[in-house]
């Protein structure tokens, strides 16, 4: 059962390229399935998300940070009444752009790129890799995503401008995104802040009263648990307690933009494309949460020395190896020498870099760089 204004797959505007329909599997599910497919889709198990695999196995990869955000999506999406499998591919594939060494990688690519007067963003790799890079089907290059599926990919975590992304004009840059690919951002930072944390306490780099001085959202959710459990494990007091935060968080995800949909009068799907604001969101008292808990999360965890020193190291050897590249492109693999015949050294070197896996481009150093 959909909501009038979810996303309804009959209603897609389709794909590149026209294909049979699939006999039991709608063109979203289709869509789903074909990202976890996909080369890129594998490649983020090899890719940081904040640790590097030198402190634990068992930490958030890129990976199991997106699955993490696919469960929360479909858990919201469907509550809301959403396109549920629309939702799951957005989230499946909204991190599948990211270079090696989360986004000190991106950043560092981005800055490198500026050299040249262009410059990096995660959202249009992404796009680039499912149009382009992807390929294993006879029939076209890419994916053959449908539109709603790639306008998210564009769409999900900030708005381009027609007049600087021209690129992108047949992405309705006018429009927000449908309510599926609005709530992927927000859930995306559910995931992310809840997962953060977790991994920073494992770490030891999460002082609990620190944590409760300056969250009190976290405050509040430990001394509840800890009242009905005094006695138990800290850990499992901790996990507890962030559990209550994702739940508190999602269920006024779903609350709030149940809310605004509302107020806003918005009937259809394209009352939601054409409304003056995004009507997925948080409850401000939330929204402050959240971002405390970011804020937390940057102080104590993302500035961390030892995560500091990895960080450095790592943007230190993606940087050695652009140059490289850039200074030698014959050592490209084949396929981008004849990429660079067309287009940019840089430009080609980036692509190429940012496709690696952390593990890939630290092999890749050691063997090319002297
Ligand atoms: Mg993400």
């Amino acid at each position: 059962m959909l909501a009038a204004y979810a996303m309804d797959v009959r209603h897609s505007r389709g794909r590149r390229y026209p294909e049979p329909r699939h006999p039991y599997r709608n063109d979203y599910a289709r869509d789903r399935d074909r990202v976890i497919h996909s080369r890129a889709f594998r490649r983020l198990e090899a890719k940081t998300q904040v640790f590097t695999t030198r402190y634990s196995d068992h930490f958030r990869n890129r990976l199991t940070h997106t699955l993490e955000v696919a469960q929360v999506a479909r858990t919201v999406a469907g509550a809301l009444q959403l396109n549920t499998d629309l939702a799951e591919a957005l989230a499946l594939v909204h991190d599948i752009g990211h270079p090696p060494f989360g986004h000190a990688g991106e950043k560092q690519l981005d800055r490198r790129m500026r050299e040249f007067g262009e410059n990096f963003d995660h959202n249009l790799h992404a796009l680039y890799i499912v149009e382009q890079f992807e390929q294993s089907y006879l029939d076209f290059t890419g994916l053959n995503l449908t539109f709603e599926v790639r306008e998210g990919i564009v769409k999900h975590s900030r708005t381009y401008t027609a007049s600087t992304f021209s690129q992108l004009s047949e992405y309705l840059l006018d429009q927000h995104p449908p309510l599926e690919a609005q709530l992927i951002d927000l859930v995306d930072e559910i995931a992310y802040n809840t997962a953060d944390l977790d991994d920073g306490f494992e770490a030891h780099l999460v002082d609990l009263e620190q944590l409760s001085e300056e969250v009190p959202i976290f405050a509040e959710a430990w001394a509840e648990v800890d009242c009905r459990h005094h006695s138990a494990k800290p850990k499992l007091k901790f996990n507890a307690a962030l559990k209550h935060i994702l739940d508190l968080l999602a269920t006024d995800l779903i609350e709030n933009t149940n809310f605004a949909v509302k107020q806003s009068g918005a009937k259809n799907a394209r009352d939601i494309r054409e409304h003056a604001s995004r009507l997925a969101r948080f409850s401000d008292a939330r929204a402050e949460a959240n971002h405390e808990l970011k804020r937390f999360l940057f102080n104590h965890v993302y500035s961390h020395p030892s995560i500091v020193e990895d960080r450095d190291r790592s943007v230190a050897a993606l940087d050695a190896l652009f140059s490289f590249f850039l200074d030698h492109p014959d050592r490209l693999p084949r396929q981008y020498v004849e990429l660079a015949a067309h287009e940019p050294g840089h430009r080609v070197v980036c692509d190429y870099i940012a496709g690696m896996t952390d593990d890939f481009l630290l092999r890749q150093c050691q063997e090319l760089l002297p």
